[in-house]
């Protein structure tokens, strides 16, 4: 199927950009990468009148630090993270998580900021910022007055349900921040596909700070935003992973994972403790499957 016919506006300025949301309202929608609003614009799923190309804008793009944080520009791609251009991002892990994001074609288009607002439960962005602990900062247009306000809400509460977010119509995400990497971090990821270049069908990202005693081990491609084990990860933090016996760390899984997805068959659990597993071998470079 062909998309419904619509205006395409390409926006030289983030203001403009949220000018035309205002005035066209529910009618209108960015667009970054088009790498999800395409397919769901050729299905007919949406039928804006206008889309307004947010690509080009300078002030999505680039990657900058400052003492204790690393922030993305919402319309970096995911090739750029994957490629390392931004020395902030050169050793980080999230260059291994964009680089499995389906195909090189998909990638060299396809923005972190797009994946987010998208907020399909099988994400690889969406999963690993909400282990992270990442901020999203979005740009709000008043409707009233055409001002630029900025908030920023914790990854863990902007993904509400599959493709619902906090983002009000008006709103444009502007970048998303990460705590600046630190020696004693650990982070694993690991993901259920059945052929390379596709959605995960069970995946787990882990993050783990000994020094501010952060530890989050999340559990994506559910129905909805991805789910934390906290018990799991805080008792992780207490006793260690690796020096825990094999059979008390799958029992750990085991309990955390069915907890956490009692309505998904044992087919489905047993996936998702594998992931963990995997996940957090990497992590702790146990036997690490590296796919
Ligand atoms: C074949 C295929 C395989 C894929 N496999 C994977 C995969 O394995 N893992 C994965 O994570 N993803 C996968 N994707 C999705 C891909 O990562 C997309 O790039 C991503 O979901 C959307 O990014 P985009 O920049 O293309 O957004 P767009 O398609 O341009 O926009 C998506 C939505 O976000 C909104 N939007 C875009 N930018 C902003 C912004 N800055 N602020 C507010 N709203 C915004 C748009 O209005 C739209 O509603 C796949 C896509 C395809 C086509």
């Amino acid at each position: 199927m062909k998309a419904a016919k619509f205006d395409l506006q390409i926006a030289a300025t983030l203001a403009a950009a949220g000018d035309e949301l205002v005035a066209r309202g529910f009618d209108s929608k960015v667009v970054a990468g088009s790498q999800s609003l395409g397919p769901m614009l050729n299905l007919r799923l949406v039928r804006p009148t206008q889309l307004i190309d947010i690509s080009g804008l300078s002030e999505l793009r680039g990657v900058t630090t400052d003492h204790q944080t690393i922030r993305i520009g919402a319309g970096v791609t995911h090739a750029e993270i994957e490629d390392g251009i931004y020395p902030a991002l050169l050793n980080h892990p999230w260059k291994k998580v964009a680089a499995n994001i389906a195909y090189r074609s998909v990638r060299n288009r396809g923005t972190i900021g797009g994946s987010l607002a998208h907020a399909d439960p099988a994400a690889d962005w969406v999963l690993a910022a909400t282990a992270m602990n990442a901020d999203i900062d979005i740009v709000s247009v008043d409707p009233n007055d055409g001002a630029l306000a900025i908030r920023t809400a914790p990854m863990q509460k902007f993904m509400i349900a599959a493709y619902t977010t906090v983002l009000e119509p008006h709103d444009i995400i502007h970048s998303i921040s990460l705590p600046l990497s630190s020696a004693h971090a650990k982070w694993g990821y690991y993901k259920f596909c059945r052929k390379v270049g596709e959605f995960a069908h069970a995946s787990c990202a882990v993050y783990i700070n000994d020094v501010d005693r952060c530890a989050n081990i999340a559990i994506g491609a559910l129905d909805g935003p991805p789910k934390l084990l906290p018990e799991l990860a805080s008792k992780i933090i207490d006793s260690g992973w690796s020096a825990m016996p094999g059979s008390l760390q799958n029992e750990a899984v085991v309990k955390a994972v069915s907890a956490a997805i009692p309505e998904r068959d044992p087919i489905d659990q047993k996936m998702y403790t594998t992931a963990v597993i995997r996940a957090l071998n990497k992590a702790f470079n146990s036997g690490a499957v590296d796919d």
